[in-house]
């Protein structure tokens, strides 16, 4: 079984689908870490994060494996270096280059096969697992995502900060020749903005288990 779900930045996402994961025995598969995981390697190894070719690169030359439902290069975990100001910075730019999404979209495919997956990113409904079980589409205004953020991280950027890059990431997300942020048409839409992780936990598990 495949279950996708995509929406925008800060939308309650990876929280969600870790619970799933968990509830369900399902393989936690989350596609923005990989594209985290090249634009880290790329800016550590001194490359331009605008150099789309340059990236793609990287991207060939680098070992990027799920263990456990954490990325890792080289077999080591590294999650905890992709959530920084200069790999937010620059994800949602170098994620527009069409041959990356789709060397990215190769790999994902690959690791879900004979698995029961729940996988999460911008087109995992749309692109990635077009034939899914289970489509979610997680929405929230830009405000809440951003106050969400702000809240986990307040020693961080000032709330405005927050507020201003999820709507640039937003606005490039949206915007890609390949693999924009869109609803599904058969994806069970759900505004998480005023619900908490276990009410949409629950509206989740209700469709897998209808
Ligand atoms: O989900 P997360 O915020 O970690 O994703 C980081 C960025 O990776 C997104 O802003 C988006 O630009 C890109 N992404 C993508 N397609 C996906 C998942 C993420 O383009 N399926």
């Amino acid at each position: 079984m495949i279950v996708a779900i995509d929406g925008p930045a800060g939308v309650g996402k990876s929280s969600i689908a870790k619970m799933i994961a968990e509830t369900c025995g399902f393989y936690y598969l989350n596609s923005g870490s990989f594209y985290r995981a090249y634009t880290y390697q790329h800016i550590t190894q001194g490359g331009n994060p605008l150099d789309n070719e340059a990236v793609l690169e990287t991207a060939k030359k680098t070992s990027l494996s799920v263990k456990d439902g954490q990325i890792c290069i080289e077999g080591l975990p590294v999650e905890e270096k992709l959530h920084t100001p200069s790999v937010d910075a620059f994800v949602a730019k170098v994620s527009v280059f069409p041959p990356l999404r789709s060397y990215v979209n190769t790999q994902l495919r690959e690791i879900a096969k004979g698995l029961d997956v729940i996988a999460e990113g911008r087109d995992v409904t749309t692109v990635v697992f077009p034939d899914a079980d289970l489509k979610c589409y997680f929405d929230a205004k830009p405000e809440v995502r951003a106050e969400r953020r702000f809240k986990q991280h307040p020693e961080g950027q000032s709330y405005e900060t927050v507020l201003n890059k999820i709507i640039e990431r937003d606005e490039i997300d949206r915007n890609k020749a390949v693999g924009a942020l869109k609803v599904a048409p058969d994806a069970l839409y759900i505004d998480t903005s005023y619900l908490t992780i276990g009410q949409v936990c629950e509206k989740v598990l209700s469709a897998i288990f209808a």
